[in-house]
């Protein structure tokens, strides 16, 4: 047996740490790999999916001191009693989207943190993502501008109504949950278009649902239980 003493395979000591320049520790790049890593084992597959959560610097779009907490695959608070998306939920969405290939135009309704949106940003070619709390929204925009997501336009506004203007959409996600699937986005929704939103009543009996336009009418698939926040009328 060939002995290799640990100074021989350990990381030298003092070399510079490339990694320095995306965070250290907890929110350095190889915390990333390893959400990557535990997201392939919970059966995402898309690549261009793990490449954006791989390239997504998640500890920007939550307080500073729950950084440290970004990248376990869990949702986390942001203010205004709203969460973060768990990034399982985040990357299954995404992954669910672009199963007919990539959207070019992709509305979404909640921009809470801006993270969904940021994923999407790095994956298709337009974001149009709408927030009914003013302080989120700003906050998003902020982190937005920072990241240089010039593909990412937000509002403030009630997304019960959509974004007609710039309608109709290739793709929609809605990130907070109806009691029933609002009437505006799925006439906002383009012919072949798809959305994913979870509808329910309360947050431990709602299901993710895939609705996709056909010549035809919609189509509706139930994909698995999930908890998200209520979708609420009216902005703040
Ligand atoms: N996609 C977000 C998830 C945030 S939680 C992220 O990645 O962080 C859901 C968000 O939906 C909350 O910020 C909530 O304020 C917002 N929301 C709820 N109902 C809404 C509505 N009718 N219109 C727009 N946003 C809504």
């Amino acid at each position: 047996m060939v002995y290799i003493s640990r100074f021989q395979t350990g990381q030298p000591v003092m070399a510079i740490n490339p990694m320095l320049k995306q965070g250290v520790g907890m929110t350095s790049q190889r915390t990333r790999d390893r959400l990557v890593e535990r997201l392939k084992e919970k059966g995402i597959r898309h690549p261009e999916v793990l490449r954006a959560i791989r390239e997504t610097p998640r500890h920007l779009f939550v307080d500073e001191a729950l950084s440290h907490r970004a990248y376990e695959d869990d949702a986390l608070p942001i203010s205004n009693g709203q969460t973060i998306s768990q990034p399982y939920i985040v990357a299954r969405m995404t992954e669910v989207l672009l199963e007919d290939g990539i959207p070019d135009k992709v509305l979404e309704i909640g921009t809470g943190s801006g993270y969904q949106a940021a994923i999407l940003a790095a994956i298709v070619p337009r974001v149009f993502s709408v927030e009914r709390i003013r302080a989120l929204l700003v906050q998003a925009k902020q982190r937005f501008r920072q990241l240089k997501l010039n593909n990412i336009m937000a509002k403030h506004s009630d997304g019960s109504w959509g974004w007609s203007q710039s309608a109709p959409f290739d793709a929609i996600i809605v990130t907070a949950a109806p009691e029933v699937v609002p009437q505006e986005l799925l006439d906002q929704l383009a012919e072949g278009g798809r959305m994913v939103i979870p509808v329910g009543k309360g947050r431990d009996i709602q299901e993710l649902q895939y609705i996709k336009r056909t010549p035809e009418g919609f189509e509706t698939r139930t994909l698995e239980a999930v908890s998200f926040v209520p979708f609420c009328a009216g902005k703040v």
